[in-house]
C-alpha cells in the first residue's frame, strides 16, 4: 500500500490490536491510532470488577503501549469520514488522510433517555472511578439491567456493603448465559443479599440525578444512586453521510471489510447476518483479521466467530466457549456446579456445544478446544 497510512479510529482493545495487525501484515507506511479519550488504552473488562471492588485498578487497567511505530493521537473525535477523498475529519478541525482505514469506534452505554442526561452509566474509566467513589458515600444503590454490567456492578455494590435492588426483566440474571449458569448467578446473588424486581413493561426515570425508577406497577424504587445497565450502542454517529453501511453497527464482510479500504472491528462492528458481539475477545479476533484484510485483501483469513466470554460476580468466575445461551443436554466433566465449581459441557440443537468453566481453573486455549472438538 502507497501511502498517506493507515488511520485507526478508536484507542482500545481492537483499534491498538488492528494497528499491529496492519504492521504484522507488513505495512511499512505510517499507522495512526485516534482516540476520543485523553486516558492512555486501557481494558474495559476490569472497570466493573477489580477497579469497582477497589481490588485493582491504577496501572493495571492499562492496556501495554502499541509498537513504538504505531502513533497515537489521543483526546481528539473523529467527527466525520470522507471516503472518496480518503480523509478523516477531527473534532480539532485538523484531518488526517489514509490509504486504509479500521472503524474501531466502539461502543457507548445505551441509556433510558435519550440524551442520558442525569443518568449514571458504566462504560468508561472515569465513569469507573466516579462510580467507585460514589460507593463510599451512598448507602442504597438501584441497577436497572440483569446483564453482565449490571450484575458485575451489583456485586461491587454488595461488596461495598451497599444495600442493592436489581431492577430485571428476566426471571433470572445474565439470561444470556442460558438457564443453568444464570440460575447459578442468580442464586449467588440472593445470596449476597441482593434484592431482585422484576419489571415487566416500560418503566421511568425519576430526577435529575436520578433518584428512583417508576415501574409499571405504579411503585417507585428509590436508591442514592441509581445505575443504568441496559446495554451498549455502536458509535457510529461519527459516520454519518459517508455512505458506509450500518445496522446496529458499521456492517462488514467475513474479512471485516465495510468499504474498499476500510474495515471495521470490535463493538462497533456487526458480521454480515449476525447479531452485534460487544466482547473482549471477539473485538481482539475481528481487529487481527481487519488489519490484515486492509493489507492483504483476500489472502487474510476469515474471522472465525471468537464465542468467547467471562464474568466475575459474587465470588462466581464464569468463563465460557462456545455459542451461548448454554443449552440442551449437560454433561459435568470435572466438580459438580451445585457445589459452585465445575467444568461443564451442553450439547444443544444442531451441533452447538458450549463448555463453560465455574471456579475451576483452565486454560483459555483447553476451555476453547474442548468447545470446539466435541462440536
Ligand atoms: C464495564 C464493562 C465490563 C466488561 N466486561 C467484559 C467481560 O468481562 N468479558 C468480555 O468479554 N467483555 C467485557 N466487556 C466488553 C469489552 O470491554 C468490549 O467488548 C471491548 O472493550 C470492545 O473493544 P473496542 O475496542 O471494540 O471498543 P471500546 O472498548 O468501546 O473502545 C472504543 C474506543 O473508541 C473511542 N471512540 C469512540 N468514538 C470515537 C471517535 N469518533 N473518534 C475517536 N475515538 C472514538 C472510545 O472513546 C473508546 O475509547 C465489558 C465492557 C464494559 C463496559
Amino acid at each position: 500500500m502507497t501511502d498517506a497510512g493507515v488511520v485507526v479510529v478508536g484507542a482500545s482493545a481492537a483499534g491498538l490490536a488492528a494497528a499491529e495487525a496492519v504492521r504484522r501484515a507488513g505495512h511499512d507506511g505510517p499507522v495512526t491510532v485516534v482516540g476520543a479519550e485523553p486516558h492512555p488504552p486501557y481494558t474495559r473488562p476490569a472497570l466493573s470488577k477489580a477497579l469497582l471492588r477497589g481490588t485493582g485498578g491504577g496501572e493495571s487497567v492499562y492496556l501495554p503501549a502499541p509498537e513504538a511505530d504505531i502513533g497515537l493521537r489521543l483526546g481528539v473525535d473523529a467527527v466525520g469520514l470522507d471516503p472518496v477523498g480518503r480523509r478523516i475529519l477531527l473534532a480539532d478541525g485538523d484531518s488526517l488522510p489514509f490509504t486504509g482505514l479500521v472503524i474501531a469506534s466502539g461502543a457507548r452505554a445505551r441509556t433510558m433517555r435519550v440524551d442520558g442526561r442525569g443518568e449514571t452509566v458504566l462504560r468508561s474509566l472515569d465513569d469507573a472511578l466516579a462510580l467507585r467513589q460514589s460507593l463510599d458515600r451512598v448507602s442504597s444503590v438501584v441497577i436497572l439491567g440483569g446483564g453482565f454490567v449490571g450484575v458485575e456492578v451489583a456485586s461491587a455494590c454488595a461488596a461495598a456493603g451497599v444495600s442493592t435492588t436489581l431492577l430485571i426483566r428476566h426471571s433470572r440474571l445474565m439470561p444470556r448465559l442460558g438457564p443453568q449458569l444464570s440460575e447459578l448467578v442468580t442464586g449467588a446473588a440472593l445470596a449476597a443479599g441482593i434484592t431482585l424486581r422484576q419489571v415487566a413493561g416500560e418503566v421511568e426515570l425519576i430526577g435529575n440525578p436520578v433518584e428512583a425508577v417508576g415501574t409499571p406497577d405504579g411503585a417507585v424504587v428509590a436508591g442514592d444512586l441509581v445505575v443504568t445497565a441496559v446495554g451498549c450502542h455502536p458509535n457510529v454517529d461519527w459516520l454519518d453521510g459517508s455512505g458506509i453501511p450500518i445496522e446496529d453497527g458499521v456492517v462488514v464482510d467475513s474479512r471485516c471489510r465495510a468499504a474498499p479500504r476500510i474495515t471495521a472491528a470490535g463493538d462497533v462492528a456487526r458480521m454480515r447476518g449476525r447479531a452485534r458481539t460487544p466482547f473482549w475477545t471477539a473485538a481482539l479476533e475481528q481487529a487481527r483479521v481487519a488489519g490484515t484484510a486492509l493489507v492483504r485483501g483476500e489472502e487474510a483469513s476469515r474471522y472465525t466467530p471468537a464465542d468467547f466470554f467471562w464474568t466475575e460476580a459474587f465470588g462466581l468466575a464464569v468463563t465460557v466457549a462456545g455459542p451461548l445461551p448454554a443449552g440442551g443436554s449437560a454433561e459435568t466433566l470435572a466438580g459438580d456446579l451445585a457445589q459452585g465449581s465445575g467444568l461443564v459441557r451442553w450439547r444443544g440443537r444442531h451441533g452447538r456445544v458450549t463448555v463453560a468453566a465455574v471456579n475451576h481453573r483452565i486454560a483459555r486455549r483447553k476451555l476453547r478446544a474442548l468447545a470446539a472438538e466435541a462440536s
